[in-house]
């Protein structure tokens, strides 16, 4: 096992081995003969299916080989026990939409895009019990292929590399450069070709003018670049802003959207171009649009989960966003804005689309809040009329499916042991999936203790 530089899981099951502090519930990943019975929680299998009240799954190595209900499951000799009576189990989460590597603290900058930042930001998505996260469409250069190939402990790393807009025209500042910029079909597809090289997770294209201050990616080009993609077996999803723009990428092809129609209702004609396509996926990134949603502070903003990853300025800094000081036609008309967005997730919803949960942290909405904000998405989804357990199955399943994550998404025989203990049931209160009791990836608990030990013993983030 390698040992990386900042503790992830993978560093502090090495240093938990070597002191030989082992509770009984902690055991290195992947130990041999490693056989685990978790009995007694409330077992929320991340498919809409109605929990086990009371129930008993095995995991063998890092993998879930059966589930039941207690007493219904035979043991192994010499398996561990683990009681999780009182507790609730879900699958831990995927977000399908960040942005690594540009914030670090208060700051925001392309000088942060290094290997020990992303690295970090990883241990904390890792930390609040995300799976694994798609970076769409903002990596820069070589380095987030080589994190993904690397970077084998706690969540995965899945990376559009670099998605595709006009030139100067896609992700905000700071991170626009990372995006190409095309203006012919002839160079979408030589830069597809060359993307497609380096096996990107899925290809990210930007088609929103950002009210009429940039240019908006060209028909031809995004038909161009979904053609070519789809050549090399890779999907397209599309940050929009339009329900006209959504229109027409389906026209083209594309596979799915990085964010819902904000502009306008969806109306019929969308509905029925996406009966006739049933994977079409919406990542509906609600964090983003937060301010507006909340209307003013939410009660999350004073609980400790917050201190645990973040400084006081980090906190500070999210918490007067939501004071704002906007004047009252300007907070009306966010506020309808806000209104058809949660109403349009509602109709997609209710029509059977296929619902994913993005939260754009990292990028210019998003801000630093890695793993938090996937939490308080699932939140914003049942704002948006989802009930608690329709936002975890677009939380777990759903954006697994998304990412082609086939082990992950549900808490299933033959999927990877990845999953959150909580103290209190998310199916009463979407907000508990923030009680994180403990947090299990790839069989092995996430030694969180150590993490926030990390965070907390370096000087102020700057
Ligand atoms: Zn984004």
């Amino acid at each position: 096992m390698r040992v990386r530089s900042t503790i992830g899981i993978g560093a502090v099951a090495v240093v938990v081995a070597a002191v030989g502090t082992l509770s009984a519930i902690v055991q290195p990943p992947r130990a041999p003969g490693a056989i685990t019975v978790f009995e007694g929680a409330r077992l929320i299998v991340g498919d809409g299916s109605r929990p086990i009240e009371d129930s008993a799954f095995l995991v063998e190595h890092d993998r879930i080989t059966r589930i039941a209900a207690k007493g219904g499951l035979q043991a192994p000799r010499g398996a561990r026990r683990v009681d999780l009576s009182g507790k609730t189990v879900m699958p831990a989460l995927v977000d399908a939409h960040v942005h690594l590597g540009y914030r670090k603290g208060l700051t925001f900058t392309a000088a942060n895009y290094t290997r020990e930042n992303l690295l970090d930001i990883l241990d904390r998505f890792t930390y609040y019990g995300v799976a694994a996260i798609l970076e769409a469409g903002t990596g820069r250069g070589e380095l987030p292929f080589q994190v993904r190939a690397d970077a084998r402990s706690g969540a995965r790393y899945l990376t559009a590399g670099r998605g595709f807009a006009m030139p100067n025209a896609g992700p905000g500042v700071p991170m626009r450069d990372a995006a190409y910029g095309v203006t012919t079909e002839a160079e979408a597809r030589e830069k597809v070709r060359e993307l497609a090289g380096k096996k990107p997770d899925l290809i990210k294209i930007w088609v929103d003018d950002r009210n009429e201050t940039v240019e908006k990616l060209k028909p031809n080009l995004y038909r161009a670049i979904i053609d070519e993609a789809h050549t090399h077996g890779v999907r397209v999803m599309a940050h929009i802003a339009t329900l006209e723009d959504a229109k027409d990428l389906l026209r083209a092809g594309v596979d799915g959207f990085a964010h819902a129609v904000r502009d306008r209702d969806v109306d019929d004609e969308l509905l029925a171009m996406l009966r006739q396509r049933r994977d079409v996926f919406f990542v509906v990134t609600l964090w983003g649009e937060r301010n507006a949603i909340y209307q003013g502070p939410p009660a999350w903003i004073d609980e400790p989960i917050l201190r645990e990853t973040l400084s006081a300025g980090e906190i500070k800094q999210l918490a007067d966003a939501f004071l704002t000081a906007a004047s009252p036609a300007t907070l009306q008309r966010s506020l309808e804005n806000a209104e058809r967005l949660l109403r349009n997730v509602a109709t997609l919803n209710a029509a059977g689309v296929k619902l994913g949960l993005g939260t754009d942290t990292g990028g210019v909405t998003g801000g630093g809040y890695f793993g938090l904000a996937s939490h308080v998405e699932l939140e914003l989804l049942v704002k948006a009329g989802l009930t608690p357990a329709q936002a975890i199955v677009a939380a777990t399943r759903n954006s697994a499916d998304i990412l082609g994550l086939d082990r992950l998404g549900t808490v299933a025989p033959g999927k990877s042991a990845d999953f959150l203990v909580l103290d209190a049931n998310p199916l009463d209160n979407i907000g508990n999936t923030r009680k994180i009791s403990k947090v299990y990836m790839k069989g092995a608990e996430v030694d969180r203790a150590a993490m926030k030990t990390k965070w907390a013993g370096r000087a102020p983030r700057p």
